[in-house]
């Protein structure tokens, strides 16, 4: 048996009008021997959520939709760890509009306008 995503990963890229993912930004990372995603994740959540260079990923709240919506249970997705995305699906069981990034120890941000999921694409 498979594991099938629910949600395909959309388009990553500089074409993309959001802009491009920072995680394919070969600059960002100190070594291209590994995958810092996985092996460094203080480093990744610095790249996701803009403390490593002052600019948070454009991509993120779609990326973590993606993760949430696909149970990703490894790796740095959306600027949140493995544990932080399963803690907020074990809290908010079933409601997506309340799975939204969220700095570790804040308080969850209320649903609103702002904060809701783009489309996929
Ligand atoms: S938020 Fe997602 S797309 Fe953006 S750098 Fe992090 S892992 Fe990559």
């Amino acid at each position: 048996m498979g594991i099938r995503a629910v949600v395909n990963a959309p388009d990553w890229s500089g074409v993309h009008h959001r802009g491009e993912a920072k995680c394919r930004d070969g600059s960002l990372m100190p070594t291209r021997n590994r995958d810092v995603f996985f092996e460094d994740e203080a480093l990744a959540l610095d790249i996701c959520n803009g403390t490593y260079d002052g600019r948070v990923c454009p991509r993120r709240t779609e990326c973590l939709r993606v993760a949430m919506v696909n149970k990703e249970n490894y790796g740095i997705w959306g600027g949140m760890t493995a544990k932080d995305r399963l803690d907020m699906r074990m809290r908010h069981p079933g409601m997506p509009e309340r799975w939204i990034w969220h700095s570790p120890g804040e308080p969850e941000p209320l649903s609103n306008e702002e904060n809701q999921w783009p489309a996929a694409s």
